[in-house]
């Protein structure tokens, strides 16, 4: 990938909380990556692993403490409080909790009309033409316009979400964790919508899940977040043939064994507190590798044909890399999500 190409650029990203109680709390921690036009990330992790706090400040609705970001060459921190306000435009997000973005005591087409009313953009007619060509792009009847959004099951629900997200045509979506709270079925009918509206639209998304086979369904490239950090990113193809690093090793190896229950899928050990991260790479109370090493010294990052980890075992001279586990055709994974609809 070449500079031109990065439609979005994530560089050095950084983000603590004051915690009334004192001391501060490590969200984020150095993020970077570049993403083309049209390309899907998906970034997985644990809840709690600061994938929100970096969706947010991606869209600078969180201001990072540091670092920049870069959407389609403009430095979202450079610009004015109104060139920002027209820039969302292009920067829509969709969140996990439909509810928490439809006010309940509008009717779906004002909601969805809303955003163009912010953007001064179209007359009432061409708003309300506009309204009803959303409704059919997410597959919503007509008459879902005049209907509140308790009237609607939770996909129909997601559905009109991403209805008023794409009203005002944005070329970057940030879903964060979008399908986390419906019916694996229903899960799969909203991920077909997203791939479709992406080929048809050219958009390009980050894609944050802590599931893995639905970042699977989604994503050209993974990234995989630990403790505020990325600890992995590559191509979707190399990254589940096998993945690199041990975290992202056992995330696998738990959706794979929990099959068709992914609320199951848990890695073994607990999350060490945010407020207290462990000193050298923060994974090692949990890595079934670790070396005496790595309670000291934090891994930088490690180039490996075209991927990237963060871990002692992928430096030069560590020796031969631990073994994937075995993970099959994965078949679990992709039944879980071969649903069209
Ligand atoms: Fe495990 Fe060490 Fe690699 Fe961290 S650096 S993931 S503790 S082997």
């Amino acid at each position: 990938m070449t500079e031109t190409d990065d439609f979005l650029v994530v560089d050095g990203l950084g983000k603590e909380f004051r915690l009334k109680q004192g001391g501060m709390l490590r969200a984020v921690h150095d993020v970077s990556f570049r993403q083309r036009r049209g390309e899907t990330l998906g970034i997985v992790g644990e809840s709690g692993c600061g994938k929100s706090t970096l969706a947010r400040m991606i869209l600078h609705l969180t201001p990072p403490s540091r670092g920049e970001v870069i959407v389609g060459g403009d430095t979202l921190s450079a610009l004015t409080p109104a060139a920002l306000r027209r820039k969302r435009r292009d920067m829509q997000m969709i969140f996990q909790d439909p509810n928490a973005s439809l006010d309940p005591r509008m009717r779906v087409d004002a909601l969805i009309e809303e955003p163009l009313v912010i953007h001064g953009l179209g007359d009432r007619a061409t708003r309300a033409r506009r309204v009803a060509e959303l409704l059919d792009l997410v597959g919503l009847p007509a008459e879902a316009a005049r209907r509140f959004p308790h009237e609607f099951s939770g996909g129909q629900r997601q559905r009109i979400s991403i209805a008023r997200a794409l009203a005002v045509e944005p070329a970057l979506v940030v879903a964060d964790e979008p399908v986390s709270a419906l019916d694996v079925s229903i899960q799969a009918q909203i991920l077909n919508l997203l791939v479709d509206i992406r080929e048809r639209f050219g958009l390009t998304y980050v894609f944050i899940s802590h599931d893995l086979a639905v970042v699977r369904h989604i994503s050209d490239r993974v990234a995989v977040m630990y403790l505020g950090e990325i600890v992995e990113t590559g191509e979707a193809e190399a990254f589940f043939a096998g993945p690199l690093h041990p975290y992202a090793q056992m995330l696998l190896a738990a959706v794979l064994e929990a099959g068709e229950t992914p609320e199951a899928a848990q890695v073994a050990g607990e999350p060490p507190d945010p407020q207290s991260p462990p000193p050298g790479c923060t994974f090692h109370p949990r890595c079934p590798f670790m070396m005496e090493r790595c309670q000291r010294e934090a891994p930088p990052e490690t180039r490996i044909d075209g991927r990237r980890v963060r871990c002692w075992l992928h430096q030069e001279g560590q020796g031969a890399p631990p073994p994937a586990p075995p993970l099959g055709p994965q078949a679990p994974l992709l039944k879980r999500m071969d649903c069209k609809g």
